[in-house]
This record gives structure tokens, sequence and C-alpha cells, in this order.
């Protein structure tokens, strides 16, 4: 073996990097390997917004997190609470109480914790008054659950992770990938990794996977997720192939959770094939609450309005991908513009804008024009316009008598100029992978741990099932990234 190291980590993104900055404060000599060439590293976590749900109790949980929040934000600011129960709550009632009860408490009660433990680590956070909080009357009232974002959003959160790793002594080696599992009867011994093109083994006392899921491989999708899926674009990196699942099924792991499942959204319809670093995540398009969706047969086919949009995006994505041309526009008119997110205004859309309803419909592309006006039509007649359109609650204004109702922010769609905007389905990542235990060691087929064997991330199985709540992915990274550093750090020194 040409290296030596206690623990090795696969992957360099906010799982692997939480796992390594613990590992290391355990003591451990850390090696991260990632399979990217630097300019293009980081995983899925770099193309995020940085969004990270905790649980708080108020401005004094927020401020461990966030300890520059200022006397001024506090005072414009209603951050309100989102206690552990709520978040356990939502992710119960999100995953159709799939969640595995034991990962699910431990994510959320140290959710908290592991955040400021980052924000020790050097990576700063803020409230996300951009995209988490209505301005009502002059002050912020924070609505979903979701509070915190690094500074920077994903680039940042990658980078001050990065800047951390390298100050606290942990190698990271770019355009390295782990290709295979050196393991004997005593459990794992190494790593094989492609090195810039050369086959070498790396000996580790202990590894943590954290190469994330199977979304980039269409191969698999098309395989576990089902026929079409490998028509789906994929939201960030094109390197989360599945390596870190493969190789430890190949060394005896038990697959875990929702295989057949994934996190997947509205998409730009004519985005490229794996996410742009550049565009980010800015080809998601969720303001859908406050329009509404039509497809190729002119025809509404979900409730936008179901539920507010942090609990309704990630399992939207599916819905838009079964639609026939796996497509659909998204319309919208004047009432609502103010409200778009940030997302619609990038020159990267399809988009069309018409002033009259005639007009748009003759001009959204592959769809049945005269269907969708009368589908325009039904629908404007339905809403409940005595109830007052309110985006800040789950307000009750809704459609009554229509196939599909909207239950909640129905606006009529009567003001010029009206807008459409055409979205396909952007898969962000598969909810199957890895059994773990609550100590983030990778379970045998066989029910056992894995000697030497951890992981983190997107490649865990068993915690979200068919939809996610908003934000949860980064936490969950971080918080058995966090475990399983420290899991590996105490094996590999107890290994001697
Ligand atoms: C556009 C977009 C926006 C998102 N926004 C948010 C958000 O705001 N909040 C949130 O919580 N979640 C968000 N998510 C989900 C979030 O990105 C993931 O849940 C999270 O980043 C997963 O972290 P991870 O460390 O497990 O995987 P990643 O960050 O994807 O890291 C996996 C790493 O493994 C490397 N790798 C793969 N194979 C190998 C191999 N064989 N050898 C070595 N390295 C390998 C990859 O190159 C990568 O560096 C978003 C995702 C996308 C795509």
């Amino acid at each position: 073996m040409s290296e030596q190291y206690d623990v090795v980590i696969v992957g360099a993104g906010n799982a692997a990097f939480c796992a390594a900055l613990s590992a290391r404060e355990s003591g451990a000599r850390v090696l991260v390997l990632e399979r990217a060439p630097e300019d293009v590293s980081g995983g899925n976590s770099r193309f995020t917004a940085g969004l990270m749900r905790v649980a708080y109790r108020g401005v004094d949980d927020l401020k461990r997190v966030i300890p520059d929040l200022s006397a001024d934000e506090i005072a414009n600011s209603d951050f309100g609470v989102y206690t552990e129960e709520q978040f356990l709550d939502d992710l119960a009632r999100v995953t159709e109480n799939r969640c595995d009860p034991d990962l699910a408490e431990l994510l959320v009660k140290r959710s908290l914790d592991t955040v400021a433990w980052m924000n020790a680590k050097g990576v700063r956070f803020t409230a996300a008054w951009g995209r988490q909080a209505f301005n009502i009357g002059g002050r912020f009232k924070f609505w979903g659950g979701l509070t915190v974002e690094a500074v920077g959003g994903g680039p940042g959160l990658v980078q001050n992770l990065t800047v951390a790793a390298k100050k606290h002594g942990i190698d990271v080696w770019y355009h390295a990938r782990a290709m295979a599992l050196l393991h004997d009867d005593d459990g794992i011994q190494g790593v094989r990794v492609k090195r810039d093109g050369r086959t070498i083994e790396v000996a580790a006392k202990a590894v943590v996977l954290a190469a994330g899921g199977f979304q980039a491989n269409p191969e698999w999708r098309t395989r576990y997720l089902g026929p079409g899926w490998e028509l789906a674009k994929v939201r960030g990196t094109r390197f989360n192939t599945g390596d870190g699942i493969r190789m430890a099924l190949d060394a005896g792991a038990a697959a875990a959770g929702n295989w057949s499942g994934c996190h997947a959204v509205a998409w730009e319809r004519n985005a490229p094939e794996f996410g742009d670093l550049v565009v980010g995540d800015q080809y998601q398009k969720h303001s859908y609450p406050w329009g509404i969706y039509l497809n190729a047969e002119g025809k509404r086919f979900l409730d936008e309005g179901a539920d507010f949009r942090n609990y309704t995006y990630a399992k939207y994505g599916r819905v838009i991908l079964q639609q026939p041309g796996q497509f659909a526009w998204q319309v919208f008119d004047a009432k609502v513009k103010s409200q778009l997110r940030d997302e619609y205004r990038i020159k990267q859309v399809t988009k069309v804008v018409a002033n009259t309803l005639e007009e748009l419909v003759a001009k959204l592309d592959d769809v049945n024009a005269a269907v969708a006006l009368e589908e325009i039509k039904a629908y404007n007649a339905a809403v409940r316009s005595d109830v007052p359109f309110n985006p800040n609650i789950k307000d009750g204004r809704c459609t009554t008598g229509l196939a599909i109702n909207k239950s909640n922010w129905a606006n009529t769609l009567d003001t010029p100029p009206f807008e459409a905007y055409a979205v396909t389905c952007g898969i962000t990542f598969s909810f199957g992978g890895l059994r773990i235990n609550t100590d983030a060691q990778v379970m045998s087929s066989d029910g056992e741990p894995i000697a030497g064997l951890f992981a983190a991330g997107e490649l865990v199985g068993g915690i979200f099932w068919f939809n996610y709540p908003g934000g949860s992915g980064l936490t969950n990274g971080a918080v058995f990234g966090r475990i399983a550093g420290a899991s590996a750090a105490k094996a590999a020194i107890s290994a001697g």
C-alpha cells in the first residue's frame, strides 16, 4: 500500500467534510478522496442554497448558529420557533411514517448542536430572509421551519468546510476516485483509488463513505426508480453515480430505504443534462403555489397549493415526469409577479408573456391550446374569492368543484400580462442507500456492523421516503457525518 491513514473519507461534500473534521477532532489522521477535479468538486452540496433545517426554540438558539445576528435584525424579524417535535412531525408526515425512528430522532435532536459545531469550525450562517420570510408591515416573518442558511450558499459552505479541513491538517486528494473497499474477515482495511488515472491502494483503519446517491447514473435511475427516469435532468453534480453504495454492497452491506424513491423538483425544461455550477439551483421553479400547472393536454394535474412549498416541491418533480412529454407549464398573472422567486428572473428560462389568455395558451409550446383555455376559465370560476389571499399561512383560499382542486393560495388568472414557464423533472438525489445504525456504522446484510465501515449523507437509506422537508439534506449529512467521523476515529484508534 502506498499510503496509510487512520480514516479515509470518500467524497468531498458536506457530509464528507463534517466527517473529516469530526474524525480529526477525535485525533485521527484523515484523508479525503474527491472523485471530481478541484474546480468542480464539492458534490451536490456546492449546488445548494445552503439552507439547513434546524430545530430551535427562539432567537437565543439561533444565536448559537448565527452569533452575529444584530439587534436590528432581531427587532425586524419574527423567527418564531421550530421545535424538535415540529421537525419530527414534519419528517414523519412527509415520509408517511416510514422514516427510521432512531435515525430521524438523532437528525432532529442533533440538528442545532451540529450546525453550531460547524459554525465553531468556521462555517458562517445567516437567516434566510430572502427565501424563507415574507415582509409583513416592515417585519420579516419566517415560515416553513427553514430559517438558517450558509453564508455564500452551497459554494460558501463547501469553501468554508474545505478551508477548515485544510487548517486542521486534513489531506484532500482531488481527481481521486475510490474504486473498491479493501476488506477481509477483520473488516475494512483500506480503499483502492484511481488518482489522476493511476490505481493505488490506500490503507485505512476505518473508512467513511460520503459519496452521494446514484441520481447521476441513468442506468441505475431506470433500474431502481423505474422506466422514464433516464429522461430526468440531474440538478447537481454528475459525479454521484452510486459508487459508495456499490462498493459497500460489494463488501456485504445491507440496502435500506426507498430505492424507488427520490427527491425531484420542477426544473427548467431546457436545462442541461447535469447541473451547472454557474446557474446553481436557479433552474428550479418553486413558485407554483402562486399559480397553476398545465400539461401537454392543457390540463391541471396536481394541487399546487396542497401545502407550503417546502413540503411539496420535492415530490412534484416525479408528477411532472409522469405527464405526457415529461413537461409542464407554470402559469401566473401580474398580481403575483412580485412574489415570484429570484430564479424566475434568470436569463436561462423558457418563458412566454401575453396580454390575453387566448394569446398565452397559443404560445405554450406542445400544449393543446383550446383545452388549456377552457381549463384556465374553469379554474378562475372555481376560486373562492371571498377568502383573502395570504401567502404567509395556509390561507384556505381554494377552488371548489374541480377534478383537482387547489387547496390554498388560489388566485384567479385575470390580470395581464400573463407569464408561463416551461419545466421538466430535475432529480436532486436518490432516497435508497445503505443501512446504518445510530453510530453511523454500515450494517451488513447479516445484521451486524461491518467493522471499520461508516456512512453519511445522501447514500444512507431509510431516512427520507416519498418526500422530504426542504433543507434536511445538508442537516442530515452534517449530523451523520459528524457522528460517522467520531465513530470512525474511535474505531481507528482502538485498532491501534
Ligand atoms: C440544486 C440543488 C439544491 C439543493 N438545495 C439544498 C438546500 O438548500 N438545502 C439542503 O439541505 N439540501 C439541498 N440539496 C440537497 C443536498 O445537496 C444534498 O442532500 C447534500 O448536499 C448531500 O450531501 P452529501 O455530502 O451526502 O453529498 P455530496 O455533497 O453530493 O457529496 C458527494 C461527494 O462524493 C464524491 N464522490 C462520488 N463518487 C466518488 C468516488 N467514487 N470517490 C470519491 N469521491 C466520490 C462527489 O464528487 C462529491 O464530492 C440541494 C441539491 C441540489 C442538487
